[in-house]
């Protein structure tokens, strides 16, 4: 059933229902409402108040049309309501003057202009309204009208037949849902709002249901792969975190214990380590590839970024400098040679642990024995990629590490196919960060506390606004603060400047100086954001911070407060204090999560780009929490049932839907 079936669609209304990503009838019907006009025919006595109204009126004149300018038009009448005699006026519906004949009853939609005498229309149904009409309002654009598309919908609720069903019977049953089809008239036509709200329900319920089956399935999938278990000697582990500058948190010694057993036991690990920024999750990783190095394997850790690569490969070689542990590189633009050399080390075994960005998931990239797959800041990876990876090992662990602040019951909903271990708690001794939010008539307050904390011998983080999807604008605007800085400090204070477009080389000298503290500020777009760590910075300064996400501001500013020192964030702007006022009082990740998810509601989830996490068509995990853990549950129910089983085609929807992600 293609969407040209559909009576009304030719080849313009494909090109204009293509303008709203409608390509199939399914997109067609699934186009969900956003809101729906309730319209009666109402009487227009001495109450009117100005609102806006349906009336039925009688036409008494014959329409005029007067085309004032290009493309704007003017109809006008005269007509009869309740025994009044009224002007009517609408723009832009030239077309209608046929239709709009002397004795003729049609309903008005708009306001009455009581000193003008006239009824100045937004809509006219010919077919006058008779009883109470709910009308959905879809998001709609210049090409097709709310009214256009309706007639299409209506056309096409005639093939809902042809859409799949996904909530098996027995829940259609224990909800009192109607059927698919009867839902999408519901949605599209409903007679009551109680039949839209059915409609609405079954929709989320069904997209939602669908969402976590697929999860539990994949749990389930998971459970049944089996590896070969991994033998380590404990005492040599203890051994490894003894010889560790700092002693582990509960959290951490809770999370690694888990992760050791995973490597232990026959099934395959499958962990996601959630933990707030500075939370010390890096360790645990290390941790982990020094058991699984013992027990004869290698391992991977990818990271988004080149710089973060580089941290971990130093921190690395750091920490295993008393082991016989060997440890390779790569990422993107290494010379030839060297390049050609990690992987034979590879291939050899030689490496026992390779750290690098995603130029790890390239073909030629091969491994003698990989055991431990590892992806730091996990969301910023896709499915895909994070397959890819683990395509490189017969049966790898997989542990997966993000700050991705969520909630927990919905971490564990959403990530349900996988072990989640949260980090709880950040090592003693550290301080809070202490926010505030600066006008930039305020700058001078800034500043000044800058270069007292420069005197005092610390560092500074200065991250400039513009979003990387412009870069020149973002070359000008991180230069262009370098240079009103150095005009401030009198060119006293080396600065350096970090941005996406700088060779790799030139990035990893920049930031080398910057940990060597050699330059005092370092002025950044958000490719700093993530994992870096210079203990000696003290100070972050965010300029216009209501451009981001309360998420990515918490997270930018845990590049600081990674030692004792009294550690500052700024955030400079002029607009949306209320919402920034959240980081001031908090420096919990969670509770900044649940708050931004409260501020900002649906859509752009938790402000994370590319989160990996669904984004949904109807439901809203905020405001159907219930329904997601009615989903959850209904959905492992059945995933066990009996009818589950013997209902072939269910299996074969999974498949259908395994694309989705
Ligand atoms: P994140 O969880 O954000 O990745 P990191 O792993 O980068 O955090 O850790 C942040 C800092 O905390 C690092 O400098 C690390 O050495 C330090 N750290 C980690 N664990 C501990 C601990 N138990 N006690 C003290 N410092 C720690
Ligand atoms: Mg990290």
């Amino acid at each position: 059933m293609e969407l040209t079936d559909i009576k009304g669609v030719g080849p313009k209304m494909l090109n204009n229902l293509h303008t709203l990503n409608i390509y199939t009838l399914e997109d067609l019907l699934t186009y969900f409402p956003y809101r729906y006009d309730l319209f009666e025919p109402a009487t227009l006595d001495a109450n009117y108040n100005n609102e806006r109204i349906a009336i039925n009126v009688e036409v008494t004149t014959t329409p005029t049309t007067a085309y004032i300018k290009r493309n704007f038009n003017k109809l006008q009448f005269r007509c009869e309501h309740n025994q009044k005699s009224m002007y009517a006026v609408i723009f832009n519906r030239a077309f209608l003057k046929p239709h709009i004949t002397l004795g003729k009853t049609i309903t008005l939609i708009g306001k009455y202009n009581l000193n003008k005498n006239t009824f100045i229309c937004d809509d006219i149904k010919l077919t006058p309204l008779t009883n109470k009409e709910i009308i959905p309002i879809y998001h709609t654009n210049k090409n097709l009208k709310n009214n256009d598309l309706r007639k299409i919908i209506s056309s096409a609720l005639m093939d809902a037949s042809a859409l799949k069903n996904y909530i098996p019977e027995p829940l259609l049953e224990k909800y009192e849902m109607p059927s698919k089809k009867q839902a999408l008239r519901m949605l599209h036509e409903p007679h009551n709002f109680n039949e839209a709200k059915k409609a609405i329900f079954f929709f989320k319920y069904e997209e939602l249901f669908l969402f976590m089956f697929k999860v539990n399935y994949m749990k389930q999938a998971q459970e049944n792969i089996s590896k070969e278990a991994k033998h380590f000697s404990p005492q040599m582990v203890n051994n490894f975190i003894k010889s560790l500058p700092f002693t582990l948190t509960t959290s951490q010694e809770e999370a690694l214990a888990l992760i050791l057993a995973d490597l232990k036991s026959y099934k395959k690990m499958n962990r996601l380590v959630l933990g707030d920024v500075g939370s010390g999750k890096t360790i645990i990783s290390f941790i982990a590839m020094y058991a699984n190095f013992l027990a004869g394997y290698q391992s991977v850790l990818m990271t988004p970024t080149e710089v973060l690569a580089r941290q971990h490969y130093e921190s690395a070689l750091n920490y295993f400098k008393n082991t016989n542990l060997k440890i390779g590189l790569l990422v993107g633009n290494q010379p030839k040679k060297e390049k050609e050399e990690i992987l034979t080390n590879l291939l050899s075994g030689e490496y026992d642990i390779l750290i690098g960005t995603h130029a790890i998931i390239e073909e030629n990239v091969k491994f003698y024995r990989l055991g431990l797959v590892i992806t730091d800041e996990q969301h910023r990876f896709g499915v895909k990629q994070r397959e890819v990876l683990k395509s490189k090992g017969e049966v790898p662990d997989a542990l997966y590490m993000s700050a991705t602040p969520i909630p927990r019951s919905y971490a564990l909903t959403i990530y349900g196919d996988l072990d989640v271990s949260f980090i709880t708690h950040k090592p003693m001794g550290r301080k809070e960060i202490i926010t505030k939010i600066k006008k930039y008539s305020e700058l001078k307050d800034v500043l000044s506390h800058i270069l007292e904390e420069i005197k005092n011998n610390h560092q500074v983080y200065v991250v400039a606004s513009l979003i990387d999807d412009n870069e020149e604008l973002d070359l000008k605007s991180v230069g262009l603060l370098k240079e009103k800085f150095n005009l401030a400090f009198n060119n006293k204070i080396p600065i350096e400047v970090l941005h996406g477009k700088l060779k790799a080389s030139e990035k990893e000298a920049i930031m080398e100086r910057f940990k060597n503290n050699e330059t005092k500020i370092l002025i950044s777009t958000t490719v700093i954001e993530v994992g870096v760590d210079v203990k000696n910075a003290t100070i972050m300064v965010i300029f216009d911070a209501d451009r981001f996400g309360l998420a990515t501001l918490h997270q930018l500013r845990g590049r600081v407060g990674r030692n004792n020192l009294d550690s500052y964030c700024y955030l400079i702007c002029d607009h949306e204090i209320e919402r920034l006022k959240v980081l001031e009082e908090s420096n919990d990740g969670f509770y900044i999560s649940e708050k931004d998810l409260e501020l900002r509601g649906a859509g752009d989830l938790f402000g994370i780009r590319q989160s990996g996490i669904k984004t949904f068509k109807i439901a809203n995990l905020k405001t159907d929490a219930k329904i997601l853990m009615q989903a959850k549950a209904d959905s492992e129910e059945y995933l066990n049932s009996k009818e589950y089983k013997n209902n072939l085609s269910y299996y074969q929807i999974l498949k259908e839907l395994s694309h989705l992600n």
